[in-house]
């Protein structure tokens, strides 16, 4: 399939963008991807050549579990060297949790994998779905000496492109619906594309798409409230089957100092158990040591979650507990930024 246009594959998955009204019921219906661009004309003005694949049964994203990572991944992987770049079209309330999780099974990745979706279905009156794909398409086509200038896995919503592990859903209402509150965006969309080149991901190496396809679920996530209540972390801390837990600590990572919290954390932490301190802000970073309610936190040792996200957590540790990466070195290698999500 070699030919001078960008050639684009969209995957469509499912969420709220690939809806159309009826016009009679005012019900909401999945739409045909196979006819996508008989259906959105605006498609033929773009310098670039559609093709689009669809999950046989589009998802509420809510309904995203690993084996459709799996899938996407799979079919990303098939078709790598047939496309120039690939746009993901997925429901937004799990996108960044996607987002995250491909960055980590997509390694060295050198093509644009962008995902998007809108939050009024395709077919509305005021949608903000033609924007987002057709803006998605023209960043996905951006090539430069041969090569594709995004080579990371993006999430583009109303006017911005981010680094998709960088990001977080903090809308379910406005159209501007996703967040990169840690890491600047990649690129706007105003009268022109601007791209802010020194916040891309450097592709690090000239190797080839190593595509990891499996994750380890046993994991779970912690956050701290004032009240926390002993038995409730004793009884998370003691889940059977436990590889990893996310703790969403207060501020720049700081937790109650009650011996007992302290305890239970060691004592998990000897069993095996990698616990990372992520902080429950939206923005900055965790800095353990820094006030004495997280001293304690830093001499278990708990991983230093920094600046990630909890979405991008979460995938980190499906991705290196899928590895089966050695106790030894978890820590290490949790704490050091593989896909640009943490700093
Ligand atoms: N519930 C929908 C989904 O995530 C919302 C959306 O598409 O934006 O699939």
């Amino acid at each position: 399939m070699k030919n001078k246009t960008p050639q684009i594959l969209l995957i469509y998955t499912g969420g709220t963008i690939g809806m159309v009204r009826e016009y009679d019921s005012g019900s909401l219906r999945a739409f045909n991807f196979n006819n996508l661009v008989q259906q959105i004309p605006e498609l033929y003005q773009l310098d670039c050549t559609i093709h689009s694949v669809s999950f046989s049964k589009p998802i509420d994203s809510s309904n995203m579990n690993l084996s459709h990572w799996k899938q996407i991944a799979s079919i990303i992987e098939k078709q790598y060297s047939d496309y120039d770049g690939f746009v993901v079209l997925h429901g937004s309330d799990t996108m960044s949790y996607t987002a995250s999780a491909l960055s980590f099974m997509l390694e060295n990745l050198a093509k644009p994998v962008i995902l998007t979706g809108s939050q009024l279905p395709i077919g509305d009156l005021r949608t903000d779905a033609k924007e987002n794909l057709i803006t998605s398409i023209q960043f996905a086509s951006l090539r430069e000496g041969g090569q594709a200038v995004i080579q990371e896995v993006c999430l583009y919503f109303e006017n911005k492109l981010f680094r998709g592990n960088r990001t977080t859903k903090m809308n379910a209402e406005q159209f501007e619906a996703f967040d990169s509150p840690n890491y600047p965006a990649l690129a706007y969309s105003g009268v022109h594309l601007s791209v802010q080149r020194e916040f891309l991901l450097k592709k690090q190496s000239r190797k080839a798409l190593k595509v990891h396809l499996k994750l380890d679920n046993r994991i779970g996530i912690l956050k701290l409230f004032p009240g926390i209540h002993e038995q409730w972390v004793s009884a998370l801390l003691q889940t059977p089957g436990l590889k990893a837990l996310v703790l969403e600590s207060y501020g720049a990572g700081n937790a109650p100092t009650e011996p007992w919290m302290i305890h239970a954390l060691k004592e998990a932490v000897d069993r095996g158990l990698h616990i990372v301190n992520v902080t429950q802000c939206r923005g900055g970073s965790v800095l353990m040591g820094q006030y004495e309610t997280s001293v304690e936190l830093a001499q278990i040792p708990l991983i230093d979650g920094k600046d990630i996200t909890t979405e991008a957590a979460l995938a980190k540790l499906m991705y290196l507990l899928g590895s089966r990466v050695s106790s030894n070195s978890f820590k290490t290698i949790f704490e050091a930024s593989l896909r640009g999500e943490m700093a």
